[in-house]
């Protein structure tokens, strides 16, 4: 698919996507989690971050801005941050106080049905595929992170 054809299928579509069918998904039963209160890191972060810490390749320095960017976000060197999302960081615990009640909840991409991250994309650079995973082309994506803008 070349640039402008994703362009023109995002502007006349507006990125509709319908993932209704034989999905997959990841149920969390936020009842069982404790946040792994007695362990240093989360054992799901932990995981995570194991699998899938060859998949982001090494910036080379000094980064460049690159078209069309202006600047550009740099995480290499907070690796270890484990208190949000990251590149290097997939997973993250969130925890809340409701009322006298502490509740952990493992947050990350839900590949949300029809997700807003998708659907605003100016560059069509996120699909939403029939099995329900919302998946970035990275040849396609600039950085310009609109889709953590809208990401609920
Ligand atoms: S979901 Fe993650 S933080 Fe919660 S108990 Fe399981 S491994 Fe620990
Ligand atoms: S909007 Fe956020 S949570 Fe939903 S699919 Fe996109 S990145 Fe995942």
């Amino acid at each position: 698919m070349t640039l402008s054809s994703v362009f023109c299928s995002t502007l006349l579509l507006g990125n509709y996507v319908d993932a209704s069918k034989g999905k997959y998904a990841t149920l969390v039963d936020i009842d069982k989690c404790d946040g792994c209160k007695d362990e240093s890191i989360p054992l799901c972060t932990k995981a995570c971050r194991e699998y899938n810490k060859d998949r982001i390749p090494e910036p080379q320095k000094p980064i460049l801005p690159y078209w069309p960017r202006k600047t550009y976000e740099d995480w290499s060197n907070k690796r270890d941050k484990i208190d949000t999302l990251t590149p290097y960081n997939w997973i993250f615990i969130q925890k809340v106080k409701i009322e006298d009640e502490e509740i952990f909840i493992p947050r990350r991409c839900m590949h949300c049905d029809n997700p807003p991250c998708v659907r605003q994309c100016p560059f069509g650079a996120l699909s939403k595929y029939s099995e329900g995973n919302s998946v970035i082309n990275d040849k396609l994506c600039f950085g310009g992170a609109k889709c953590r803008d809208v990401c609920p």
